[in-house]
């Protein structure tokens, strides 16, 4: 079953010699998704090549469409031009749809990581269940294909961003609250959408699903180079409720059923307020925007968790607005926060024992409030050897990531099988 984000089997080629070509076509893609164009000699280097057999893996790639020889530039010292390889961006194309309750945010680009368009469709008020939104994914896709088609090219993978928990090794839409979505088979279904697809898609688009933390995630590691995607990193992030991710071994980590690093759910305090979850004391309860909200406001101000997805930027614009003019109870209520923000690292880097630990999504925008009392917090328990060593890194907490990170999921996928452009 394929999937972007898991890894890529090494050594495990059943003997077979199409397997085994197919395995190193994979190891040149994901050389150059990950570094950009390299030499000959380079990918030779990396991928463990011989010069005879990287000239003919390339040749088939060539013949694919699915890399190209980018402009010859001078090779330093040498006087000698050399033309590096690069993926090629004219034939194959991949898309990521982000399915939120009122819209879908519908990115398609190429290969080489290039975004051709971006739409957010609109999903109209009282489409409830997912029933009533598959009409509207199935209207997302034929627009994405048609833009693929547009510009002359075929869609060769789809990831499906969920706000919410799914099962992407199963498939699987485990539970959206925001949505109102319970255990789906996603997968399937978008892959029968594609095949009812009156302009002929063929049967060999790679679809996935994700949490879209994960996809966030993916993007911002990738962005940090080479280095970065060796090491161990924990991820904090979510655009309204607190969500997670766990990136080792160069891969996502899903766990058993997708839901590794779902840190917004771990319980810090059992005796406390309902969760959205259903449990008490979860660290979202103490570090989500609407409990913090609510705190700051006196009052319920945004009802249901789909209000809250829909307010969010407002609510955290009012937040940030009060605390720069120094409103003692907001600034209070996010020394709080950013305490919690603080005991929550700790926890996550005891079990996981990170190198990085990234603050993302709306608790980065409000870095200036909370990041220094999640580093006394830190500093006061007293580091564990986890802790001692770990780098805490706050983003910008902008929403783009997700996107890139869904285009770069599915490029992934392509790579993890190049017998999908083979047609
Ligand atoms: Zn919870």
């Amino acid at each position: 079953m394929p999937s972007a984000l898991r890894p890529m089997p090494i050594g495990d080629t059943g003997g077979s010699i199409v397997n085994l070509r197919e395995h190193n076509l994979s190891r040149i893609l994901a050389a150059l998704v990950s570094s950009g164009p390299l030499s000959r000699a380079e990918l030779a280097s990396r991928c463990g090549l011989g010069v005879t057999a990287l000239t003919k893996l390339i040749a088939d790639l060539r013949e694919r469409d699915l890399v190209v020889e980018a402009a010859e530039v001078a090779a330093p010292g040498r006087g000698r031009p050399t033309s590096p390889i690069a993926l090629a961006g004219h034939r194959w194309a991949v898309a990521g749809l982000m399915l939120d309750r009122r819209s879908i945010g519908m990115s398609v680009g190429t290969l080489d990581g290039t975004v051709l368009s971006f739409e957010e469709l609109p999903v109209p008020d009282g489409t409830d269940g997912i029933e009533a939104y598959l009409p509207h994914l199935a209207a997302a896709l034929e627009r994405a294909v048609g833009i693929c088609h547009a510009g002359g090219r075929q869609l060769l993978a789809v990831e499906l961003g969920i706000a919410g928990a799914a099962d992407s090794g199963a498939g699987e839409v485990v539970r959206s609250i925001v949505n109102g979505w319970s255990r789906f088979p996603l997968r399937d279904t978008v892959h029968g959408m594609l095949g009812a697809l009156p302009r002929g898609v063929a049967g060999t688009v790679l679809v996935n699903l994700d949490r879209e933390t994960n996809y966030a995630m993916l993007a911002r590691i990738h962005r940090s180079g080479p280095e970065a995607r060796e090491r161990t990193v924990a991820y904090l992030g979510g655009r309204y409720a607190v969500s997670g991710g766990i990136f080792s071994r160069s891969t996502v980590e899903h766990g058993s059923s997708g839901l590794a690093g779902e840190f917004g759910h771990v319980v810090v305090d059992p005796t406390g307020r309902q969760c959205w979850c259903g449990r008490r004391g979860c660290v979202e309860t103490r570090l989500g925007l609407a409990g913090l909200y609510e705190r700051c406001s006196g009052r319920e101000g945004y009802g249901s968790l789909a209000a809250l997805a829909a307010k969010r930027g407002r609510m955290l614009d009012e937040l940030l607005a009060r605390a720069d003019e120094g409103d003692s109870l907001v600034l209070s209520q996010l020394g709080e926060a950013g305490r919690w923000l603080g005991i929550t690292v700790d926890t996550v880097a005891a079990v996981i024992n990170p190198q990085d630990f990234i603050v993302d999504g709306y608790v980065a925008r409000l870095r200036r409030y909370v990041e220094l009392p999640a580093r006394r917090q830190l500093d006061s328990i007293g580091a564990l050897p986890s802790i001692s060593a770990l780098r805490l890194r706050f983003e910008d907490g902008s929403e783009q990531p997700l996107h890139r990170g869904m285009l770069l999921a599915a490029a992934q996928a392509v790579v993890a099988e190049p017998s999908i452009a083979a047609t």
